[in-house]
C-alpha cells in the first residue's frame, strides 16, 4: 500500500485519514497509545526522532498532523487543555506588549488574561470586535496580538475574520482565532488570513465529553518553532491516551457536525416560536446582526445557542435549568449529548457581574449545546421544561 496524498482529497476523506499512518512496527491501523516517558537511543544523540515524551510522542505527533490537515495549516501543536494552548500564545509576548481582545469571550480566557498575565506587564484591551472599527481605533505601536473568538460564547456574536486579519497585517500584529465553537468543519480561520487557530479540543474535536485538551494550528515555520519551544519548555502537553481519544473523536467530526447543525436549526426555530421565550441567540437566523458575515465565513451554523425567557430572571431560568431531562445541566459543550448551562453562575461566573451585563449577558441567559440525539425528543424536553 502506498502513502495517501490528502492534499487533493475532500474534507470527509481528510478527516478520516489525517495523521493516520499504519504503525511501522506492527501495521496497526490505529496509531498506538505510546505510553512511554522516554525512548532508547542507539548511541548518544542517535535516535529515531523521539528522545523524551515531553518533547515528542508518536501518538501526539499523529494528532498534531491531523489537526494541521483539518485546519488547512502546516503545523499542529496539542496541549493539555484549551487554556494551556491560549497560555502558550500569550507567552510569545513580553512586558509592555498589548493585546486587543474580544469583550465577549470564554470566561476562562478572560480570567487567564486579567488574573495571570496582566501582572507580568502584558496589557489587554477589550473591545466589541463585531465592529472592526473598534479594533482599528485600539491599535497602537505596542499591539502585538489580536485575539478573537467567533462565534462568541455565549452570545453567538460574529466577527469578520478576514477584515480583522487585514488590520492585524497592517499593524504588524498576530491574529489568533479561538475556533472552538465552529470547529474546523464549519470554519477555517487560516484560510481567511489568521496566523494562529486555537481550539479547546475538549469540545467538538474530541466530541464525546471524555477528555480535556487544547490545540494550536499555524502556517509560519518560525511561529511554529517559537510555540513548540514554549510547549516543551512549559510542559503543558497532553498524555498519549488523551491524544488517542481526540484522534478517535476527529474521525466522526463531519458526521457529528452535520447533525449538530440540523438539530441546532430545529431547536433554534422552536425556541423562537415559543411565546415564553424572549431573545434567541443563534447565528443561523437571517436577522442575526452579522448573518451575512457568518454565512460568508462559515459552512454551517452549528448547535450552540443561548436564549432568555420573557421573564428574564435567575429564578425563572433556574426552573428551566432544573427541569430538562435529556439536556444535562453542565458546563462544557460540543459533545454528542445535549447540555444546558447557566453562564452567569457557571461558565462565565469568573467575569464580574457589571462587566457581564455591559456585554449583554443577562443573569437569566440560558445556553444550549444541542447534541445529536433525535431533534423531536430534544424539542419535547425543552417544551416540558419551559412550559
Ligand atoms: C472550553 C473553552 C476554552 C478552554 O478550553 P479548556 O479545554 O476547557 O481548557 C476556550 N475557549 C472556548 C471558546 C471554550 O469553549
Amino acid at each position: 500500500m502506498s502513502a495517501l496524498n490528502l492534499s487533493n482529497k475532500k474534507l470527509a476523506t481528510k478527516i478520516i485519514h489525517a495523521g493516520a499512518e499504519p504503525d511501522p512496527s506492527t501495521g496497526a491501523i490505529m496509531t498506538p497509545i505510546f505510553q512511554t516517558s522516554t525512548y532508547v537511543q542507539a548511541a548518544p544523540g542517535v535516535n529515531k526522532g523521539f528522545e523524551y515524551a515531553r518533547s515528542q510522542n508518536p501518538t501526539r505527533k499523529a494528532l498534531e498532523d491531523a489537526l494541521a490537515v483539518l485546519e488547512n495549516g502546516k503545523y499542529g501543536l496539542s496541549f493539555s487543555s484549551g487554556v494551556a494552548a491560549t497560555d502558550a500564545v500569550i507567552k510569545l509576548l513580553a512586558p509592555g506588549d498589548e493585546v486587543i481582545a474580544a469583550s465577549d469571550m470564554y470566561g476562562g480566557t478572560y480570567r487567564l488574561f486579567t488574573k495571570v498575565f496582566e501582572k507580568f506587564g502584558i496589557r489587554f484591551i477589550y473591545v466589541d470586535t463585531t465592529n472592526v472599527a473598534n479594533i482599528k481605533s485600539a491599535i497602537t505601536d505596542n499591539t502585538k496580538l489580536i485575539w478573537i473568538e467567533t462565534p462568541t460564547n455565549p452570545l453567538m456574536n460574529i466577527t469578520d475574520i478576514a477584515a480583522v486579519a487585514t488590520l492585524a497585517k497592517e499593524a504588524g500584529a498576530l491574529l489568533c482565532v479561538d475556533n472552538t465553537f465552529a470547529s474546523p468543519y464549519l470554519q477555517n480561520p487560516l484560510n481567511l488570513g489568521a496566523d494562529i487557530v486555537m481550539h479547546s479540543a475538549t469540545k467538538y474535536l474530541g466530541g464525546h465529553s471524555d477528555v480535556i485538551q487544547g490545540a494550536l494550528v499555524m502556517n509560519d515555520a518560525s511561529l511554529r518553532e517559537q510555540l513548540y519551544f514554549i510547549q516543551k519548555s512549559c510542559g503543558a502537553v497532553p498524555g498519549p491516551m488523551d491524544c488517542f481519544l481526540v484522534l478517535r473523536g476527529i474521525k466522526t467530526l463531519h458526521v457529528r457536525m452535520k447533525q449538530h447543525c440540523e438539530n441546532g436549526e430545529k431547536v433554534a426555530s422552536y425556541l423562537r416560536n415559543n411565546p415564553k421565550v424572549g431573545k434567541v441567540y443563534w447565528c443561523g437566523f437571517n436577522d442575526h446582526p452579522n448573518y451575512d458575515i457568518a454565512k460568508k465565513q462559515m459552512h454551517g451554523f452549528g448547535g450552540m445557542m443561548s436564549f432568555t425567557l420573557k421573564e428574564d430572571t435567575v429564578e425563572a431560568a433556574t426552573k428551566v435549568l432544573s427541569a430538562t431531562k435529556i439536556f444535562s445541566l453542565a458546563e462544557s459543550l460540543g459533545g454528542v449529548e445535549s447540555l444546558i448551562n447557566h453562564p452567569a453562575s457557571m461558565t462565565h461566573a469568573s467575569i464580574p457581574r457589571d462587566e457581564r451585563i455591559k456585554n449583554g449577558l443577562s443573569d437569566g441567559l440560558i445556553r444550549l449545546s444541542v447534541g445529536i440525539e433525535d431533534a423531536d425528543d430534544l424539542i419535547e424536553d425543552l417544551k416540558q421544561a419551559i412550559g
